[in-house]
């Protein structure tokens, strides 16, 4: 017999309309446990208790507010190793990979309760004699936050510790694939001394829940991260129902390697972005673009690499890289690979389904060589372990070709030269910028998102996440 898990709605644990099995994507045959779905009257009645909740937390103290999130984080990270195992069971990144996610949210919550007291404002003089102007920050309202599978714990955190931390109530509905990292989030939430209402947990389909929350006139901002697609279709709505809107959606992120970089180095961080957390990963790099006078070597190397990678239950040790998290993520992934050789892509490694000891979505990371920025390969986010090479001619091309994607999230360069550091950092089009380093691995503290078609609003993460979840106000006072 499977746990059941519950909504979270006003401090109660409630059942929606019935209970969704959560599947180890390692082996299919173990069941994490059983989620509920909530209702749309559920979801109303959610939102209902933020909004009653909300007067009394907007104002509450500042410093019981740090002591509720350092409290969350004390404990996430006090039980990282089991949280992290959760986190591998039910997304499926190894386990060393789920403990550091997280480690990463706990720190994120130990990060936002420091960021409770250092909220500041601004006295400014007026430009008329006899008054004062104050600029302050209050919180938004009520934040619907809807979150993607692949970060199950990171993502929600990085979104609800801001939100509490500068006074909103908040509404969350998790990907319905991993629900169980976020009902554990939601349970540490609870324990933590935030009064009743503060804090929701609505379990569900997008379709069902993720869509009403969006719509739902007692929401005043919502904070989405996912697909291009869906984020797309939220941001319309949150413009005609006037509502602020963040979204932090795809990439098709570039790794450069120029001629001069550490070859050894090149290949390590190339292989890291792209196929670590079997390359589900908004920040992975799914284009290495490689110059001419390193291209044979560099694709030998990076060969001989990829044939070391072993891929497995996400449980077991010595594993690099756990299964795909789900079978229609698989067949997307299997599909590109597909379309890829199709439009004249060599497939130089992987690329086919694994039969492994249990029953799981095991893939071998897949890179094909020979391809152009043209192909759908290069242009759609396939969000799998699958990367292909683009080959130019020299540092210019190398940088065109980055910046040549609809997409911004990430850009990378291995080099050994400051001046192609100095000049990529400056020019790349991406909200994020690495320098011999992966393009996926990014600290908690700094700002997080893209350009183009990755992000759209404010930023998330580091002191900058006060630019979403607060509002300015502008007060004169005649002295
Ligand atoms: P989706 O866009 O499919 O789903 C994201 C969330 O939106 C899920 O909770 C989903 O619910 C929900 N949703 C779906 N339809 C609606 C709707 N009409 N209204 C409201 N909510 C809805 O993305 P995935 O979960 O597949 O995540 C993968 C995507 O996330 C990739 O494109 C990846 O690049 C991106 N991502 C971006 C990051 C970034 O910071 N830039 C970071 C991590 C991932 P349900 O689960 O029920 O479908």
């Amino acid at each position: 017999m499977t746990q059941k898990h519950d909504n979270l709605i006003a401090g109660e644990w409630i059942a929606g309309t019935g209970y969704t099995p959560n599947i180890n994507p390692s082996n299919l045959g173990d069941v994490i446990g059983e989620y509920t779905q909530a209702s749309a009257e559920q979801l109303d009645a959610a939102v209902q208790a933020a909004r009653t909740a909300f007067p009394a937390w907007s104002v509450s103290s500042i410093q019981a507010r740090a002591d509720a999130l350092d409290k969350i984080g004390t404990e996430i990270l006090a039980r990282r190793e089991e949280l992290g195992t959760l986190l591998a069971r039910e997304e499926g990144k190894t386990k060393a990979e789920g403990i550091g996610e997280a480690a990463r949210a706990g720190n994120i919550f130990k990060f936002f309760a420091g960021e409770c007291l250092r909220l500041t404002g601004e006295v400014v003089p007026s430009v008329r004699p006899g008054i004062g102007v104050e600029i302050t920050r209050e919180p938004v309202g009520v934040v619907g936050i809807v979150t993607p599978w692949n970060f199950p714990m990171a993502i929600p955190a990085w979104k609800i510790a801001p939100a509490l931390a500068y006074g909103n109530c908040v509404v969350m509905k998790p990907a319905d694939l991993v629900p169980g990292c976020a009902w554990a989030l939601a349970e540490i939430i609870s324990r933590s001394g935030i009064p009743a209402g503060v804090f929701n947990l609505v379990m569900g389909r997008g379709s069902v829940i993720g869509d009403p929350l969006v719509n739902h006139p007692g929401v005043d901002a919502i904070s989405f991260t996912g697909s291009q697609a869906v984020g797309a279709h939220i941001a319309q709505q949150c413009a005609v129902k006037l509502k602020k809107v963040q979204l932090e959606m795809g990439g098709k992120n570039p790794q450069v390697i120029l001629d001069d970089a550490d070859l050894a180095q090149a290949v390590e961080l190339s292989v890291q972005s792209a196929f670590f957390s079997t390359g589900q990963r908004c920040t992975a790099s799914s284009r290495l673009i490689v110059t001419d006078g390193i291209y044979s070597k560099f694709v030998e190397a990076i060969k001989s690499r990829m044939a070391t990678l072993k891929v497995g239950d996400a449980l077991a040790a010595g594993i690099d890289i756990g299964p795909v998290s789900s079978l229609s993520q698989l067949e997307q992934d299997l599909s590109y690979v597909d379309i890829g050789q199709k439009e004249g892509a060599v497939l130089l490694a992987g690329g086919q389904r694994l039969k492994l000891s249990t029953d799981g979505f095991f893939m071998a990371p897949a890179l094909l060589t020979d391809t152009t920025a043209d192909m759908r390969i290069n242009r759609e986010e396939v969000f799998g372990p699958v990367a292909s090479i683009i080959r130019v001619k020299g540092y210019e091309e190398a940088l065109f070709e980055a910046n040549n994607t609809p997409f911004g999230l990430a850009a990378g360069v291995a080099t050994t030269s400051l001046k192609y550091a100095t000049h990529f950092k400056r020019h790349s089009q991406a909200g994020m910028v690495m320098v011999n380093l992966p393009t996926a691995g990014v600290d908690y503290h700094v700002p997080f998102g893209g350009r183009k078609g990755s992000s759209y609003g404010p930023r998330e993460q580091g002191r900058y996440a006060q630019e979403f979840y607060t509002v300015v106000k502008t007060a004169y006072t005649l002295a």
